[in-house]
């Protein structure tokens, strides 16, 4: 018989290490009764397989179908090779040659597997364990230094196995095999927790204290995976304005981790897939409608709230602890500042004001908590952080080299490894000097990881970015890329599409090839050059960056093109209640033509609307006028404004107009809110169909900051699918410029490597 049997060599690439793969495909064979060897390559894994021709296709369908979840398979090669009669099936030593072009993944973070949960209460070593782990969860990016991912190059080399930890390594048939960060009550990591000048360190005692703490209304400082957390009761006011005051938060909404599934039902109402996302081995904080939850200071008044569910074993421990539904769980950092990850520093941070709790593993990598929303059925990112990165986003070209690095206000970097883009965590605001630092950290770290030396590097034509200075500092040649070319970049790369085609792009502030302040865009163009087909009209922004933080000086520099000073004598309450002083000082401003930049940006246009409507005129967190606008609206009005649009210019004048009389007639905000809305969404339909017509292109690409509103997004998406267009949006990087670095990595790859 043995004659019929022959022998494949099986090479599967993707996100396939530090994700519990070897052991899988060495059960899967035992269930097959395919003899052979795994091992770990630097560019994924591979397997020799015996057996069956049919037995073997069944174990190549089973590797897909049935992988763990945490992995990714993005290819499955394999041919037949001379017969081997291998006797078993084994795992081999991994080989660490690293000298290929491609390389392995590496892991996200991934949340708390259901077995260790259970194991925590049966096995004997690891009873009440709060950092159990096993080859499906646990840490990764966050304790990685240097590939291949193996113990010793992470902040877990310091703890020693036990015998009982060893034992479960070696052994194949446990689920603990080659679980990197493996440990337990006798030899792994423990916390400790900083309370009124003690120290408690037995688990039950931080446990108990801590919960008790919480239903008191206090607020404490906890060290999560990729940095420090503050907490407090989140249907609490008074705790979450404490919380708010530590923190020097403004009045951004807070994020608020649930109990359960079911608690979480009390208050929100999740979708299948909002929930699908929320459950995720990623765990990500997901927007959330909510019925009505009670703790405004949370909201921030908004009818939506950022949710998430336990993912550490820690989070399981104190809610079976206590009686609470949620509690607020948010970044510990003082504004602008990254998150906190060393605990000397949130000692000195916190101690004085509440209890910390550290542990005694280091976090290499600091990571955020990533944030998405669900439009269409899909899921989207708004901050791609723990969980997703730093898992490549593969491209459909080669782009080895060249260092991408971003924008400044929402960073995330992105450098290219053979034909994968690989992205940095959300890094933040790089004017923050403490963050700017994270930004240069974060660079050497990756490159330290991924032994990446750059070639090239390319930027954001902007004069002033502080990552355009850093790139041109570098020793390097350097690629310029204006800002919405590499916004439409971004979803192209993302979708594998290298052609010509319509970007549409609005966003709040990208610097214009003519100088202008640009963020209503229509383009059309491919990935190496782009025409500025029209856009929204410009605006005088008075004050420039001043009135991004005060709308209502944009909603001014609008009433006044449309009314000139008869503005004043509009029976509005935006008009009433402005300071007139204030209000004339503006207009001299713009008739000077004193720092008022032109703006052609949709995100001023919504900032407009938003303080007319006196929904937000003085912002107190970045894009709140837009949130608040797209929050108030009532999706069941289907009436618009009119607009004009000759020229190549949309000009919302009209709009203005109707807006001011509706106003004057008293029409609510969710009427007149979803008008506008609706009648943005016009306007790139009708000047998608003007580019049709003249240059035959059906594929629209949509990005910048302003699509992450989910109405818009999925308004304009509809109605262009409804006029037969092709309609392409962001997969896993955000719409914002936190996807901007894959945008300017694919358009350098481009030129440098003349992929055309
Ligand atoms: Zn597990
Ligand atoms: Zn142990």
């Amino acid at each position: 018989m043995k004659s019929e049997k022959q022998t494949y060599r099986i090479k599967v690439t993707g996100l396939v290490q530090g994700v519990g793969f070897r052991p899988f495909v060495y059960r899967l064979a035992r269930e097959f009764g395919i003899k052979g060897t795994v091992d770990n390559r630097n560019d994924g894994v591979s397997i020799m397989a015996c057996g069956k021709k049919g037995e073997i296709e069944d174990f190549i369908a089973a590797l897909n179908a049935k992988s763990p979840k945490a992995s990714q398979i993005r290819k499955i090669d394999y041919h037949q090779v001379a017969y081997v009669p291998y006797d078993d099936f084994r795992i081999i030593k991994s080989s660490d040659n690293f000298s290929g072009n491609e390389i392995t993944e590496v892991s996200p973070d991934i949340a708390v597997c259901e077995e260790c949960l259970s194991d925590m209460k049966t096995q004997p070593h690891r009873l009440g364990y709060s950092f159990i782990n096993c080859t499906n969860c646990g840490p990764r990016f966050s304790i990685i230094k240097a590939l291949p991912y193996d113990r010793p190059n992470t902040t877990m080399s310091e703890f020693e196995l036990c015998d009982k930890c060893e034992q479960e390594y070696k052994d194949v048939n446990d689920r603990r095999f080659h679980a990197q960060p493996v440990a337990c009550n006798d030899c792994g990591p423990h916390y400790e927790l900083y309370a009124e000048g003690g120290i408690i360190r037995d688990i039950e005692g931080i446990i108990n204290r801590l919960s008790a703490l919480l239903e008191n209304g206090g607020v404490a400082a906890v060290k999560g995976l990729g940095g420090f957390n503050l907490i407090c009761d989140a249907l609490n006011e008074d705790a979450t304005l404490n919380l708010r005051k530590s923190k020097h938060r403004d009045g951004k909404p807070l994020a608020v981790m649930f109990r359960d599934e079911k608690a979480l039902r009390k208050y929100m109402q999740p979708s299948a897939q909002e929930l699908q996302m929320l459950k995720s081995w990623r765990r990500p904080i997901v927007i959330v409608q909510t019925s009505d939850f009670p703790n405004k200071v949370v909201t921030s008044g908004f009818n939506s709230v950022g949710c998430m569910l336990p993912y550490m074993p820690f989070h399981y421990q104190l809610f079976e602890s206590t009686t609470l539904d949620a509690l607020v769980y948010t970044s510990a950092n003082l504004s602008g500042e990254p998150i906190i990850k060393d605990d000397e520093i949130a000692l000195a941070a916190f101690e004085s004001k509440m209890p910390v709790l550290i542990y005694n593993r280091k976090i290499h990598n600091r990571i955020d908590d990533s944030v998405g929303f669900v439009a269409r059925g899909k899921s989207r990112m708004l901050r791609r952080s723990r969980g997703y990165a730093p898992s490549p986003v593969p491209m459909p070209f080669n782009a080895d080299g060249i260092l991408a690095v971003g924008a400044e206000l929402v960073n995330c970097f992105c450098f290219g490894r053979g034909t994968q883009a690989i992205m940095s965590q959300h890094i933040g605001d790089l004017k923050n000097a403490e963050t700017l630092e994270f930004f240069e950290e974060s660079i050497e770290r990756f490159s330290h990881l991924y032994k990446f030396e750059a070639k090239a590097v390319v930027c954001d034509m902007h004069p002033d970015y502080l990552s355009s200075l850093y790139a041109r500092k570098a020793d390097l040649p350097l690629i310029e890329v204006q800002h919405h070319h590499a916004h439409m970049a971004s979803v192209m790369a993302e979708n594998a599409l290298d052609e010509e085609v319509i970007g549409v792009v609005m966003d709040g502030t990208g610097y214009g090839t003519d100088g202008k302040i640009w963020g209503g865009e229509f383009f059309t163009g491919d990935l190496s050059s782009f025409e500025r087909y029209a856009h929204f009209a410009y605006v005088p922004i008075p004050g420039g960056d001043a009135a991004v933080k005060e709308p209502w000086r944009t909603a001014l520099s609008y009433l006044y093109a449309v009314y000139g000073k008869e503005l004043f004598n509009l029976k509005i309450l935006f008009v009433q209640t402005l300071d007139k002083s204030k209000a004339e000082l503006i207009i001299q401003l713009i008739d000077k033509k004193l720092n008022s930049p032109e703006s052609s940006s949709a995100g001023r246009l919504f900032d407009a609307v938003s303080a007319l409507l006196q929904l937000c005129e003085v912002s107190s967190f970045h894009a709140e006028a837009p949130m608040r606008l797209e929050d108030v609206l009532d999706g069941t009005v289907s009436g618009d404004y009119p607009y004009v649009y000759k020229q190549r210019t949309v000009d919302f004048s009209p709009a203005i107009k109707a807006i001011v009389d509706d106003l004057t007639n008293d029409l609510s905000p969710a009427l007149i809110s979803a008008k506008f809305h609706n009648t943005v969404a016009n306007a790139v339909l009708e000047v998608c169909k003007k580019i049709k017509e003249e240059r035959s292109l059906e594929k629209v690409v949509l990005s910048g900051g302003t699509f992450q509103n989910r109405y818009l997004s999925q308004k304009v998406e509809n109605d262009l699918e409804a006029e037969g267009f092709k309609v392409f949006f962001h997969r896993t990087v955000p719409a914002n410029d936190g996807g901007l670095a894959l945008g300017q990595l694919a358009i350098a790859a481009k030129k440098m490597f003349n992929n055309l």
